[in-house]
């Protein structure tokens, strides 16, 4: 049954924002695309196939749940680890059908090490290394113990990786912070080298570290928000293509929220307009009812403030979102039918709705309006 909007994910721009990130990378490093939060709400069911086939081979997710679904859709193709969430009941699951994981605390080093020698099956463990964030990660003072640790249960676990998370690598503020949080990794990375250890694979770069700090980069960068087309901040476009490139972006968005006119009508001068009176019209209004409303991931805060573009004119949201609907003032558009296009996100025409846009109407990051998309709203690709 038909929903009451749709999302489209562009190929082409997808492959065209691969390309960009590729040609940052030096030919040694892996590219981990990131597809946590439902693939930035893209949609891992349609996102990963995609992604796959345009030559991602690493896909990293926050929790088990996550990477079953990643799994399920590709099978053991590509190599995918968990960074964040796996409770005690899933790392047999997890161990059992090789997804790499981190480990950030003893409690999950000592589960793994036990229920893989169970399995007579080595665990794959990236250890994250806390270096400032204050998320997670051992501490500094932990290291030479984990070693140890580590030196004596080589046949549970395979030290495959060693990591950390930047608190913030997306501006400048935080600079002096990300450039101690770097020195901290590297000192960890040759302190467990100085024990005997050389793991696979260093990494720490997020979008934002990736294009601001080159030496982050290692052996592979775990790339969320880029791989879709959107810059971490605006800050982080203008340092990297304002100042040093050409000024033009380089990225393109790859998806587009589409919904459709339900309804027409015409509301007489001193009105007021949806529920309450947030919005009088204050002359004869031509209203379009759309039929997407907060419960559709389009809040309330956007009441009064967000915009949609129909037939190519881009028209403001009156009144209050509701549950279910959303009302445009198409006053000043010549012929408005039911069932024209709803753009919600994305392009018609000359017009551009960017979720950017749509933030600042309404105070969210690019990451929380995107991953706040419903999961049951249907996604397809478009080339
Ligand atoms: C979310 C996340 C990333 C990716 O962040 P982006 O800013 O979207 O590139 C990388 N690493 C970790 C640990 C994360 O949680």
């Amino acid at each position: 049954m038909r929903n009451t909007s749709y999302i489209e994910i562009s190929r082409s721009a997808l492959a065209s924002n691969f390309k960009y990130i590729r040609s940052r990378l030096e030919a040694k490093t892996r590219l981990s695309h990131v597809v946590k939060g439902n693939a930035y709400g893209h949609g891992i069911d349609v996102y990963v196939p995609l992604a796959h086939e345009l030559g991602a081979d690493h896909f990293s997710v926050f929790d088990a749940h996550e990477a079953h679904e990643v799994l399920k859709v590709l099978g053991k193709k590509v190599d995918i680890l968990i960074m964040g969430m796996i409770a005690d009941e899933q790392l047999e699951w997890v161990i059992e059908n090789d997804i790499e994981f981190f480990v950030f605390d003893w409690i999950r080093l000592e589960k793994a090490s036990q229920i893989a020698r169970k399995m007579k099956k080595p665990a794959l463990i990236h250890l994250e290394l806390e270096t400032g964030m204050n998320r997670t990660g051992f501490e500094k003072e932990s290291w030479p113990q984990i070693a140890n640790f580590l030196k004596q249960n080589t046949d549970a676990i395979c030290f495959k990786g060693l990591c950390t998370h930047y608190a913030g690598a997306e501006s400048i503020s935080n600079h002096l912070r990300v450039k101690a949080q770097i020195k901290r990794f590297k000192k960890g990375r040759n302190m467990f080298k100085d024990m005997g250890f050389t793991p696979e694979i260093i990494h720490s770069a997020c979008s934002a570290a990736f294009l601001r700090f080159p030496k982050t980069h290692f052996d592979l960068v775990r790339v969320g928000i880029l791989q879709y087309g959107f810059w971490p901040n605006m800050e982080t476009f203008i340092s990297t293509e304002g100042l040093q490139g050409e000024g033009a972006d380089p990225l393109q968005r790859a998806i587009s929220w589409k919904s459709r006119v339900m309804n027409v009508k015409t509301v007489p001068k001193g009105e007021y307009v949806s529920y309450g009176t947030s919005y009088l019209a204050t002359q004869e209004l031509k209203v379009a009812t759309v039929p997407v409303g907060y419960s559709h991931g389009f809040g309330r805060n956007l009441s009064n403030a967000g915009r949609a573009i129909v037939r190519g004119t881009r028209v403001a949201v009156i009144g209050v979102v509701n549950m279910n609907v959303m009302i445009l003032d198409v006053s000043h558009l010549d012929n408005v039918e039911i069932g024209d296009e709803v753009v919600l996100i994305g392009n018609q025409g000359e017009q551009q709705i960017s979720v950017s846009s749509f933030s600042e109407y309404s105070d969210q990051m690019n990451y929380e309006l995107l991953t706040r998309l419903p999961h049951n709203i249907p996604r397809y690709v478009k080339d």
